[in-house]
């Protein structure tokens, strides 16, 4: 085979495709612009030497989920995954907070009242993760290979999240959901925004909420060094300014969003697909702390210690004000809070004794307003003193995020918002394909959407296959 292509992005989703191409057979070089391969997925000393913080991704149930990483051996190239004894903790003023067990059976025991909601919301799609998988992380088909799961997933999940949570009867399982739905970026009146909520929920039972020991550098590197083993090759520091600058090559798969896309290939597409890339939406951005810690998280609920995932926002009514806000263009006077603390269950992240937090909170898109008092109050209202134990801490605005990774334009972590039109139509409505040929888009920007998972680069790489006829 002496078909070449050419990968423009060294993130999850390039490598992925990456991968799948080599293992059809074609010869295959990534770009990346950066010095270091994996976009989102990197992890970097940002604070003090030996504190080791994840760029962007820190948590990783799409990533343990993904059918694609999964029939992968990345285990033999270095992946180890490290589940904390709960996935996640939502913390509440008084010094409570609610767990989503691994188990589900936990879970619902520990959700009383509302467990066998619960257990029936989420039961059948835990059950058959491995089958449910491969029909949900893609563009919707038209011929699923399991309907009826679909179709009950669908009419859950097509739903605003508030209508779910209306479903529990008591406030702490709203406010759980709440906070799982809030990664959907939507304001939770929307309909799609318990999609994410549900998913997140599914996938703590059925995978857990794992993080790689070493952090996510260690996924980036577990791929590029299978891919190394395949023949393919991985050039860093390689911006690709216009792909006009690339020939030779059959296909380009380009791990970039639509108006990057624009800039890269404009004179290579038709005035229509372009009109339709200009059209793309992003989503709000996000402002980002990572900590270097003299000590662990002084959690008031001693719970959130067995978590590696922490919600912080309060109520189901709080966190949808958070959101509603920042959908509005606004920042919310009290911002829903993510926080990871990896260091406590991965000793490898931080010098012995002292330990790392990551978080951020969404702010409106391309915001160059410093939140950083509002985030920290967040964290100081549930866990007192949490101030006198960072020894130093790294901000990022959405400008900063976008200048180490050119994907997170304005700060959007999602590939662009994730409405019912950008859910259907990612970017378009021919997704990974383009106006030209032989030109693909595999990011974020496309279906299944964001997320470590590779399974926008694995299905674009499968479409340019199937239109070479090499598979
Ligand atoms: C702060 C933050 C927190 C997140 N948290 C999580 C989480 O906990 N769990 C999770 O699953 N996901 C999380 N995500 C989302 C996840 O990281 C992304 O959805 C995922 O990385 C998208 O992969 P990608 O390959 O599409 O793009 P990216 O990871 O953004 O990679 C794109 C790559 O293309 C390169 N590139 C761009 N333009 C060019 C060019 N012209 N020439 C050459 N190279 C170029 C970039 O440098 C980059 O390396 C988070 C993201 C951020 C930023």
């Amino acid at each position: 085979m002496n078909r070449k292509a050419g990968i423009i992005g060294a993130g999850p989703n390039g490598l992925a495709a990456a991968v799948v191409l080599r293992q059809a057979g074609l010869q295959v070089d990534v770009l990346e612009a950066e010095a270091t391969p994996g976009g989102a997925a990197r992890t970097m000393e940002l604070t003090l030497p030996g504190y080791r913080h994840d760029f962007g991704a820190a948590v990783y149930p799409l990533g343990a989920g993904s059918p694609f990483f999964s029939s992968l051996p990345l285990r033999d190239y270095g992946l180890e995954w490290i589940h904390s004894p709960a996935p996640l903790a939502h913390p509440f003023d008084d010094g409570t907070a609610v767990v989503l067990e691994r188990d589900l059976s936990d879970t619902e025991a520990s959700l009383g009242v509302d467990g066998k909601v619960w257990r029936k919301l989420i039961q059948p799609f835990v059950e058959r993760w491995s089958e449910f998988a491969p029909d949900v992380l893609r563009p919707v088909p038209a011929y699923p290979n399991h309907p009826w799961l679909m179709a009950r997933f669908g009419m859950s999940a097509i739903l605003p999240a508030r209508t779910i949570a209306r479903r529990f009867r008591n406030e702490h399982t709203q406010a759980l959901f709440a906070g799982l739905a809030a990664h959907s970026f939507l304001s939770l009146d929307e309909p799609l925004s318990a999609a994410p909520g549900l998913l997140m929920a599914v996938l703590a039972h059925a995978v857990g909420w794992p993080v790689p020991r070493g952090g996510s550098q260690s996924l980036t590197d577990a791929l590029c060094r299978y891919l190394a083993t395949l023949g393919g090759k991985v050039k860093t520091s390689s911006r690709v300014e216009t792909l006009s600058a690339l020939p030779g090559y059959d296909l380009l798969l380009c791990d970039v969003t639509p108006r990057q896309l624009l800039k890269l290939a404009g004179e290579r597409l038709s005035d229509h697909y372009k009109h339709r890339l200009q059209a793309y939406r992003y989503g709000p951005g996000v402002f980002k702390v990572d900590y270097a810690l003299h000590a662990p998280i002084p959690w008031k609920a001693s719970d959130c210690g067995r978590a590696v995932t922490l919600h912080l926002g309060g109520s189901f009514e709080e966190i949808a004000a958070s959101e509603q806000a920042v959908r509005d263009g606004r920042h919310a006077d009290r911002p829903f809070v993510l926080l990871a603390q990896p260091s406590l269950f991965d000793s490898s992240r931080a010098p012995q004794g002292k330990h790392t937090a990551w978080a951020y909170c969404h702010v409106p898109h391309g915001s160059n307003t410093n939140v950083l008092s509002k985030l920290e109050d967040q964290i100081e209202r549930f866990a007192p003193g949490f101030r006198d134990c960072v020894a130093t801490r790294h901000v990022s605005s959405p400008a900063d995020l976008e200048r180490m990774d050119a994907n997170l334009v304005g700060g959007d972590i999602a590939g662009g918002v994730m409405d019912i039109r950008q859910f259907l139509f990612r970017p378009t409505w021919k997704h990974y394909a383009t106006s030209a040929k032989d030109i693909y888009i595999c990011s974020s920007s496309t279906p299944p959407g964001g997320g470590v998972h590779g399974m926008c680069g694995y299905h674009a790489a499968k479409m340019a296959l199937s239109r070479l006829k090499l598979s």
